[in-house]
């Protein structure tokens, strides 16, 4: 029944683990792989089985990895302005 810590790649005991996102952590190896902060359980995302705080998954993989198109589709699919029909151009 021990499992090992994705972090550190040691055992982590029943006692001293922390389980978040179904994987068991030491309560020390539960930071954000980037910017060392302490993460609660649960409470933060993870990419490659590092451990990230939202903030820092964010910054490095959110706007490609979760809405890919939405940025580019803003500039291409938002209608155009209205045309004008070019006799009232002409007249102006
Ligand atoms: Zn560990
Ligand atoms: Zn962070």
């Amino acid at each position: 029944m021990i499992s090992y810590c994705p972090v550190c790649g040691k055992p982590v005991y029943f006692a001293e683990r922390k389980r978040s996102l179904g994987k068991d952590y030491h309560p020390l190896c539960l930071k954000c792989y980037h910017c060392k902060r302490q993460l609660s359980p649960g409470q933060h995302a993870e990419h490659d089985d590092k451990p990230y705080c939202t903030h820092c998954y964010l910054q490095r993989f959110g706007p490609r990895g979760t809405r890919p198109s939405s940025t580019t589709r803003s500039s291409f699919g938002a209608s155009p302005s209205p045309k004008v029909p070019a006799e009232i151009r002409k007249g102006s």
